[in-house]
């Protein structure tokens, strides 16, 4: 009799954890994974930043507008606050038993799980007797970069004071560096645009990008003046160019496409084709570029003490195309003597590769946060 008590009481205790919990398994190798859940007033809730952990969901708590909204698999979901509705897609759903706000925990009612989930996700999640069988959540954190070192092959970018330095082996040296330092210590895919000293137009440049789904598109450069005492480091971001200068920097980098890409031809094609599309594109992503070029000028120039010549706004072929925040550094100009010495010791292009590092680092994580 003893005996059999004890059985009954392990039944009970095992339907009990049966009963606080949902599990979610997912349709591919992901070890699945448990949302708890808590009885209160006989029914059954669980704290809504559960969603974040099952399904990398994004929860935003509007009170002001008595609002909880989860963004899941790119859809956003709205609760309304003290309601057992919700609205997706237009649409209205009730799930019975109103949220409730538990020391300033939004709690909802494990009949969404059950219920509303494999409505509205129906391609995505389905109930299986006692658990629910999801798609692998989309993860929208930073991943991959693409870092573009400008020019390469028949193209040597600008020309140095010298006469023996090249902007696209600086460049490419500097990029590698960079490279390295985000794979060891960020551990994102970071791809180049080019590996070698090769020729790549601008259009299949910022293709690379948006066909990889860059996060972060970072094409590097160095500058060039007619007048061998400017010197400096600047970092552009799209835009239709502003000053005389930026025009000037935008000229010197779209050239490629008038000297290498088949001259007037070619520049009309970027002009027609691209053009309005893409600056669509980067409209979007204006604001988010914008604060990563004022981060990168303002480290560069701590790390460096070289000239500020500030963030500059410009209309750049390689950067009009990028369907994400991009930017286009301008490392300082090889056609001055001092900063073409600087540009090709190790140590100087170790503390550019640092800071750019260290952006985007800071980029990630801000982001990442945010999600
Ligand atoms: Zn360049």
């Amino acid at each position: 009799m003893r005996k059999l008590g004890v059985i009954l009481i392990l039944i009970l205790i095992f339907f009990f954890n049966l009963q606080a919990s949902v599990k979610i398994e997912y349709k591919s190798k992901l070890d699945p994974e448990i949302i708890k859940t808590e009885k209160i007033s006989g029914n059954e809730y669980f704290n809504v930043f559960e969603l974040n952990k099952v399904f990398k969901a994004k929860i935003i708590e509007d009170l002001l507008d008595q609002r909880l909204k989860v963004n899941m698999y790119d859809e956003q979901i709205i609760f309304l606050l003290e309601s057992s509705y919700l609205t997706f897609q237009g649409k209205i759903y009730n799930f019975e038993f109103p949220i409730i706000n538990k020391d300033g925990k939004f709690l909802i009612p494990a009949n969404f799980l059950w219920k509303i989930l494999p409505i509205i996700f129906e391609d995505k999640i389905t109930k299986k007797s006692n658990k629910l069988i999801a798609q692998p959540p989309i993860n929208n954190t930073i991943q991959t970069i693409v870092l573009d070192p400008g020019h390469g092959g028949k193209d040597p970018g600008a020309i140095g004071f010298s006469k023996k330095v090249f902007e696209k082996d600086l460049v490419l040296t500097i990029t590698k560096k960079v490279k390295k330092l985000l794979e060891k210590n960020l551990g994102v895919e970071v791809l180049l645009t080019r590996k070698k000293d090769k020729f790549v137009s601008l259009q299949e440049r910022t293709k690379f990008a948006n066909e990889h789904n860059a996060d972060i598109f970072i094409s590097i450069h160095c500058n060039a003046h007619r007048k061998k005492k400017v010197n400096g480091i600047e970092v552009f971001y799209l835009s239709t160019a502003k000053t005389d200068e930026a025009r000037a920097v935008e000229q010197l980098e779209n050239q490629v496409v008038f000297d290498y890409e088949g001259g007037i031809e070619a520049v009309k094609k970027y002009d027609d084709l691209a053009f309005i599309l893409a600056d669509m594109a980067q409209a979007e992503h204006l604001e988010e570029s914008y604060k990563i070029a004022t981060k990168f000028q303002a480290d560069f120039i701590n790390a460096t003490g070289a000239v500020d010549r500030g963030v500059k706004q410009a209309n750049f072929y390689v950067l009009r195309g990028a369907f994400m925040p991009s930017v286009l550094l301008e490392l300082g100009f090889v056609t001055n003597k001092a900063e073409e010495k600087k540009l090709t010791t190790s140590s100087y292009q170790n503390k550019l590769a640092n800071s750019i590092y260290e952006v985007i680092k800071n980029f990630k994580l801000r982001y990442d946060q945010m999600q």
